[in-house]
């Protein structure tokens, strides 16, 4: 797997990811061995980009959702394929003939047929209903393709609420990598297809740095540190501000853009009045008038209200990382 669209790093990575990887996960039927995938995707990709973050964060931001999702989508098509597009070959007559229409709590588990039932009940699709009734006289490939698509935005939709129900709103936003990850980039998750990179990646300009800073692969934000100084884990609620010692401030996204007397000041002259002035100029709410969380959303790009325009969405892109200290103080 690796991106190889001539114009952008990430415009293909789907094709790739989708193609290379997976056409034999419909016949994996442990839970156990479509995790282990997962976890071998999850580092391919890490190594593929050289970006070690948070693996929910990268597979989100880069649109490559998680394999058990895609697993569904393989075996609708399959049945797809086998009752309503070739019904007349050898495979659709054996299919037919040997899986009986039995209510799927009757199906063993073991069996290809109750993984297809349980793909079609994820999604929501009757096994009995032709999916596109409006489009029976179109050719064959033309309706896989848009069955195709219709099952991106299932699924699409099916990872955002998963996604979403790990960082309720009600839930401080710092409590642990993917809760502050998917408070931060809320408005990026609304996108119809998540089979699509996040748009700032959809560029030809050098989008890693940005990448590492909103997936919390970098050393600038200190609650990204996974590993302390002796090797130990650090949670994310404990990695505190090392300007701010001895207080004990969490030195998340929104500590170290905004509230740190000692690293918030770099982001501001340049970043904030460039975006005040455009924020003026296009009539929009003032830069004051937005929450903290909305600020910091809108420091690492997910704002969608504020970034209307590409212009102004690749200029941020490319300067935003270098505000931030390489290092922080000894
Ligand atoms: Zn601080």
């Amino acid at each position: 797997m690796f991106p190889t669209h001539p114009n952008t790093k990430f415009g293909s990575m789907e094709i790739c990811c989708t193609t290379s990887f997976p056409p034999n996960l419909r016949y994996i039927q442990s839970t156990t061995d479509v995790t282990k995938r997962q976890t071998s995707l999850n580092i391919s990709l890490a190594r593929a980009l050289h970006v070690y973050g948070d693996h929910t964060a990268l597979l989100a931001d880069t649109g490559v959702p998680p394999l058990h999702l895609i697993q569904y989508t393989h075996l609708a098509q399959f049945h797809f394929r086998l009752t309503k597009m070739h019904s007349d070959t050898l495979p659709a007559t054996l299919f037919k003939t040997l899986n009986k229409p039995l209510a799927l709590n009757n199906l063993h588990p073991s069996t290809l047929d109750y993984h297809i039932r349980n793909s079609l009940h994820q999604l929501h699709i009757s096994p009995l209903l032709d999916p596109l009734p409006h489009m029976i006289t179109l050719a064959q490939k033309c309706r896989e393709r848009v069955y195709h698509n219709i099952l991106n935005t299932t699924i699409s939709t099916l990872w955002r609420m998963e996604l979403l129900n790990l960082a309720p709103l009600h839930l401080p936003h710092n409590n642990c990598r993917k809760a502050s990850y998917i408070h931060i980039v809320r408005d990026n998750l609304q996108r119809r297809d998540l089979f699509k990179p996040a748009q700032y990646l959809r560029s030809h300009l050098d989008q890693l740095p940005l990448l590492r800073l909103r997936t919390q692969a970098t050393s600038y934000i200190p609650s990204h540190l996974h590993l302390a100084n002796n090797q130990t884990y650090t949670p994310y609620d404990q990695g505190y501000c090392p300007f701010c010692l001895p207080l004990q401030i969490v030195g998340n996204e929104l500590h170290t853009l905004l509230h740190c007397p000692h690293s918030s000041p770099l982001s501001h002259p340049v970043a904030i009045l460039s975006l005040t002035c455009t924020l003026r100029r296009y009539d929009l709410c003032s830069w004051s008038s937005h929450t903290p969380l909305q600020q910091t959303s809108t420091h690492l790009l997910t704002s969608i209200s504020l970034f209307q325009t590409p212009t102004l969405n690749l200029s941020r892109a490319r300067t935003i990382p270098h505000f931030l200290p390489c290092q922080p103080p000894l």
